[in-house]
């Protein structure tokens, strides 16, 4: 089995946006096993559309495509469809019905453009779409000799599209090949190293055609390493699945943080919460992020763990900017104790204001406070600014579960 991916949008073939979709997709039916032979982008014609959904159902067993779904008259993917099979497009009462109640869940009536989403070609199938409004569609073509190519459209925006290929077009990929079972994931959270100094930390196990395969991902400066193993059933993917599990966590050590959707902050949270210990913070090099982190990361915990929010957590912190900062102590180890004592917490933590270093570079200072005394560490700023900030920050937040695993230790 063979696919074709094709990307459609102006805003792509304009240069304008990056076509992400296809190299996310291409990376998801590598694990499930299925080669990728082309990428093609279109812009937002019916006649390109209809040119590159000809040349790909006559040359891939499964077409994935994405975008040209919206509700404006310059989404065609549906009319396209329906020309490349020949085909009237009809009115789905079933998608009407899911658009007008996500629109009703905002408390909105359905705009009548909307209802352009709800026109699918004749025959085909609706991919359901939890979190947008335009369904995907899931269509048969017949080639001339009576082959055929199945085609997946689904809509271009990223975070949508990744809920329907996991809802609904892996598991139908996977049921196309019923020899290949099934296939699950784990996925492992790292922070302290970029991509490639832990790549070479795992000798072998990123390696094309491994089984398990090992993908390695980085988003602001978290590494999130997914395993994925194919096998008969879901116990023995599984049972494929920790023996490299456990390999990555001895080579990594405390540079596994956590798993699946867990960031740096949760972690931290969540050592907070174990160790029963309360934190507060003040900074300034990072601009208010390592209190919107763990702030959020506070909410997210609420229910779940046994200790009462109040006895342990974060409880809060200050942002104070560089220029309002210079009177008082500015030391990263100043702020880091005197968040401990205006708030009155076990733990405080300080972030100093960026500072040039050597050789042009810039450096913040992270302290940490406790009953044991004060931990400083000198963070050299990299990667653009808004990755700059994320990882200062995170770096920030990340100390806490450091200090706490040192805890238990000693
Ligand atoms: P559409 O389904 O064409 O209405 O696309 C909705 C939005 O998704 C677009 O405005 C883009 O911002 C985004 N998008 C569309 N195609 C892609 C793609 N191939 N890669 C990344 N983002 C995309
Ligand atoms: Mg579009």
């Amino acid at each position: 089995m063979q696919a074709e991916v094709i990307a459609i949008g102006d805003e792509l073939t304009s240069g304008q946006r990056l076509d992400t979709n296809s190299r996310w997709i291409s990376r998801e039916l590598a694990l499930l096993g299925i080669p990728v032979v082309f990428h093609t982008t279109a812009c937002d014609t019916i006649a390109a559309g209809v040119e590159a959904l000809r040349a790909a159902v006559g040359r891939a067993d499964v077409v994935i495509a994405t975008g040209g779904l919206g509700p404006t008259a310059d989404d065609l993917t549906r009319e396209v469809l329906a020309a490349v099979v020949g085909v009237p497009l009809e009115l789905v009462p079933e998608a009407v019905k899911a658009i007008r109640s996500r629109f009703a869940r905002r408390g909105m009536p359905m705009p009548e453009s909307n209802r352009r989403q709800a026109m699918l070609p004749q025959g085909s199938r609706l991919i359901n779409n939890p979190t947008g409004t335009a369904p995907g569609i899931d269509l048969d073509c017949r080639r001339a000799d009576g082959t055929r190519s199945r085609v997946f459209s689904l809509p271009g925006v990223p975070s949508e599209m990744h809920i329907m290929w996991r809802e609904t077009v892996q598991p139908a990929l996977l049921a196309m090949q019923p020899e290949a079972g099934t296939i699950q994931f784990r996925c492992l959270k790292c922070f302290g190293a970029g991509e490639s100094a832990i790549e070479e930390m795992l000798p072998d196990l990123i390696r094309r055609g491994r089984e398990p395969a090992v993908g390695i991902t980085a988003h602001e400066a978290t590494i999130t390493l997914r395993i994925a193993a194919r096998g008969a059933d879901a116990a023995a993917c599984a049972a494929a699945i920790a023996p490299v599990e456990a390999t990555i966590r001895e080579c990594l050590g405390p540079l596994v943080f956590g798993t699946d959707d867990d960031d740096v902050e949760d972690a931290a949270v969540r050592s907070l919460l174990a160790a029963g210990q309360t934190l507060a913070s003040i900074e300034i090099g990072t601009a208010g992020r390592v209190a919107a982190l763990l702030a959020q990361a506070m909410a997210r915990s609420g229910d779940g763990h046994t200790v009462p929010a109040v006895a342990a957590g974060y409880r809060g912190g200050h942002v104070l900017v560089p220029e309002a900062a210079r009177s008082g102590d500015t030391a990263a180890v100043a702020l880091a104790e005197r968040a401990r004592v205006e708030f009155g917490t076990a733990i405080g933590l300080g972030v100093g204001a960026e500072r040039p270093v050597a050789d042009g570079r810039r450096a913040i200072d992270i302290a940490i406070a406790d009953i044991d005394g004060t931990h400083e560490i000198e963070h050299v700023v990299g990667g653009g600014p808004s990755l700059a900030l994320a990882r200062a920050a995170k770096t920030a937040t990340d100390l806490i579960r450091h200090r706490l695993r040192e805890g238990e230790h000693s």
